[in-house]
């Protein structure tokens, strides 16, 4: 009997799986674009003992399995490889336990961001961890297994960092929990943490509990526009370093607002070239007021200027459309991208080496550089095609690796918040060239046979 009918045995009429080709298809691919083969089924596990079951099966018959979140991943992570089983865990939806007073919450791996706050919102809390643009798709496993951060990392950190424990369906098919209900536990190794990263090559996510925090007593948005791309980077850090409120802040080129704008007229950004910050602050009703006066000191030395909004307008949720726009305008709605981050200290000079590499570009194709810089990470996304104005394919792969070397030699990472996937891998060996070998060794002693989605993160 083949491993398909194996695990309908197995789990029975409680999970749903897909193996007809049209029903599956949408699992061949990600956000990246990259489209891999059919997998030999789909599962969608009804709970963790159906994603137990499907491991034992696909163990036994030395079969790859690839686990899937919302799809939303931008690096190819979830994109099938060959002959495998894909568990679809965003079915995994339910949510076990909500407790204010511990200010935690365990749901199952598929409860997306948008979901779990809209449920804790009435306690005064929310989970700061929210793709910007996916957060009503990205799911709690995928968020953990790419290490997902969004527009709140700079003051709240990553989903990692907000990860309590975890219930995992490990190689070898049976069900482990790593990590606790608490947030100070030093007992024993912090298991839980290497999910962080994984992207389902250690193990499939069933469950996780996940800190909580306080909805800010108050919040207050600053936007403050740039002549230059450089001092809005010089104002990046320092309000990083300086301000504690600072919750979000973001930077967006020139570029970017003018394609924004190409498709988006009405999108409430300046219009006349000039580069923006964005700024969220959380605090109490009287540090919010001390904290926008530091934020404004800081920019005016810097040749920054506050930026009111056309009314009726709202440039945060416009934030959400870059990517969109972006897309739009490339072959087959693929730019090229990559989220390197680097230290907030050499942010700036980051920026600069970017935007000099691109001006000696022939052409000088549209560059677009945004990001969550108050944490370090820079996205740039290179729209692909034969018009005038856009990256060939060849110049736009050798400016992505160029630039990661060039983020790597400041010190910084080849992902800030992605995840490496498929399309990183390289870039991720280089930068852990001194620890690779022991990342491999830890997935080797888990998943002897490495039938967890092989092909990703580690060759
Ligand atoms: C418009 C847009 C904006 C985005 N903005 C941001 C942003 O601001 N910040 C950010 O960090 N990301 C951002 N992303 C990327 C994406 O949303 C995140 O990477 C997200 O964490 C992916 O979650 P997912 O559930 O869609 O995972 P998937 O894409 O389904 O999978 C991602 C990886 O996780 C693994 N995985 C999924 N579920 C499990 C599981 N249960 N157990 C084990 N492994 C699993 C997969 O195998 C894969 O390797 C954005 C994406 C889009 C399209």
């Amino acid at each position: 009997m083949g491993v398909v009918e194996n695990i309908v045995r197995a789990v029975g009429p409680r999970a749903v799986v897909l193996t007809d080709p049209a029903a599956q298809a949408g699992m061949r691919s990600d956000q990246s674009g990259i489209v891999g083969p059919l997998p030999l089924c789909t599962v969608r596990p009804g709970d963790a003992e159906d994603v137990r079951l499907v491991v034992s099966v696909c163990r036994d018959d030395g079969v790859p399995i690839v686990a899937r979140g919302g799809g939303t991943g931008l690096e190819g992570g979830c994109v099938p490889v060959l002959d495998c089983v894909v568990i679809d865990t965003s079915s995994l939806d339910a949510i076990l336990r909500i407790s204010p007073e511990d200010r935690l919450a365990t749901v199952g791996a598929g409860v997306t961001a948008e979901r779990l706050n809209s449920l804790v919102a009435e306690h005064g809390l929310f989970f700061p961890v929210a793709p910007a643009g996916a957060a009503e798709s990205a799911t709690m496993g995928g968020m953990v297994s790419t290490n997902a951060r969004g527009m709140h990392a700079v003051k709240y950190g990553s989903a990692g960092d907000n990860l309590l424990a975890a219930t995992v369906v490990m190689a070898d098919g049976t069900l482990a929990r790593f990590g606790h209900d608490v947030f100070h536990s030093s007992s024993g190794l912090r298991m839980a943490a290497l999910l962080a990263g994984a992207e389902g090559i250690l193990g499939v996510i069933t469950e996780v509990t996940v800190r909580l925090h306080p909805l800010p007593e108050a919040r207050k948005s600053i936007l403050l526009e740039f002549d230059n791309l450089e001092d809005a980077a010089d104002v990046c850090a320092l309000i990083a370093a300086y301000v504690p409120d600072a919750a979000a802040i973001e930077i967006v080129s020139a570029p970017t607002i003018s394609v924004l704008l190409s498709a988006f007229p009405d999108a409430g950004f300046p219009p006349a070239g000039e580069s923006l910050v964005m700024i969220e602050l959380h605090g109490g009703p009287e540090s919010i007021g001390c904290a926008a006066d530091t934020v404004l000191d800081i920019a005016a030395d810097h040749d920054g200027r506050p930026f009111v909004p056309p009314r009726g307008t709202d440039p945060w949720a416009d934030r959400h459309r870059f990517t969109r726009a972006i897309s739009a305008m490339s072959c087959e709605g693929r730019p090229c991208r990559f989220d390197a981050a680097v230290p907030l200290t050499r942010l700036t000079e980051y920026i600069r080496c970017l935007e000099q590499a691109a001006a000696s570009v022939p052409g000088r194709p549209t560059t677009c550089i945004f990001g969550h810089a108050g944490a370090g990470i820079v996205h740039v996304l290179l729209p692909i095609g034969d018009k005038p104005g856009l990256w060939g394919t060849a110049a736009a792969a050798a400016f992505r690796l160029a630039s990661t070397k060039t983020a790597l030699s400041l010190g910084g990472t080849a992902s800030g918040e992605h995840g490496i996937g498929l399309s990183s891998i390289g870039p991720c060996a280089a930068e852990n060239a001194g620890s690779i070998h022991w990342m491999r060794a830890v997935r080797l002693a888990l998943d002897p046979q490495e039938i967890m989605n092989p092909g990703k993160v580690l060759l």
